[in-house]
């Protein structure tokens, strides 16, 4: 079965992950990655960015999600973006804390594109959210969301927590406030913590098997991985424990490496942790 087959019948999900950046403006109690002001960048550059979304497109796949780190701390992301979207429908995983005042303008080559923001919010009240993800992190996302949505940009809210943490109470109520922003039930997830990376040394999270992950092709600077949630750091050394091949592009290889990897799974291993 090629790559192009197995994505039409469903045995490969549709998206391919690139991972921009390491670094980051916030330093959140659970992230995956570690990431902070201090983390070490591994960028992945312009370039290959711009060319693992063309690969991806021959190979069959459909969209591409962006995430770091903070994508938008790169001057170049934007028109990156832009670029990539000429290409294939983008997701970009964001923080929102870039775009206040003037800074919103940052998003303007993002303006009518197949482009998605999705933008980290945890608790419909400030206190329980900051305590997590940084001091003012909740007025920053109040703030930027209403205006980028008036500037036409889509954004999705993704609400992550310790599994089964978020009472109905605070679901409602954070379901109550992107719809004061237009933003449809449909583009509010609600995903949990695993753990991974700074969650492991917090003692946060869920522990996974790798086929409790759906089989997303996920790039790095460093290599190519089983899933969005495969190239974690923990201690400052990128995880192993899901890398796929050090060779990201030609995609094909590791396309084409995941797919057997897919095809070697046991019968009856579903996925049932997705970051959508
Ligand atoms: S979870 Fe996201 S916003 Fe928070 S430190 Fe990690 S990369 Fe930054």
């Amino acid at each position: 079965m090629s790559v192009r087959e197995a994505i039409e019948a469903g045995t490969l999900p549709d998206r391919v992950w690139i991972y921009s950046n390491y670094h980051c403006n916030l330093e959140c109690a659970y992230c995956l990655t570690e990431s902070s002001p201090r983390s070490r960048r591994r960028s992945l550059d312009a370039v290959s960015m711009i060319a693992v979304a063309h690969e991806a497109a021959e190979l069959g796949f459909r969209e591409i999600g962006v995430t770091g780190g903070e994508p938008f701390l790169r001057r170049d992301l934007a028109a990156t973006i832009a670029a990539m979207a000429a290409i294939l429908p983008v997701t970009v995983l964001t923080n929102a804390t870039q775009f206040s005042g003037d800074r919103i303008a940052m998003t303007d080559p993002l303006v009518g594109l197949p482009v998605r923001l999705q933008i980290s919010l945890d608790a419909p009240d400030p206190e329980p959210n900051d305590e997590l993800r940084g001091p003012d992190n909740f007025a920053k996302v109040v703030d930027a969301v209403p205006r980028l949505v008036e500037r036409g940009l889509r954004v999705r809210i993704a609400t992550t927590v310790e599994p089964g943490r978020l009472s109905e109470t605070d679901h409602r109520r954070l379901c109550e406030l992107h719809r004061t922003w237009g933003i449809d039930d449909d583009d509010h997830l609600v995903r949990p913590v695993l753990r991974e990376g700074r969650a492991d040394a917090t003692g946060m999270g869920a522990r996974f098997e790798r086929d409790q992950l759906p089989p997303e092709l996920a790039v790095a600077e460093h290599g190519a991985f089983w899933s969005a949630f495969g190239p974690t750091i923990r201690g400052d050394v990128a995880d192993t424990h899901l890398l796929i091949t050090r060779t990201i592009l030609p995609l094909a290889t590791p396309a084409s490496a995941l797919l057997r990897l897919v095809e070697g799974r046991p019968q009856g291993a579903d996925a049932n942790i997705g970051i959508r």
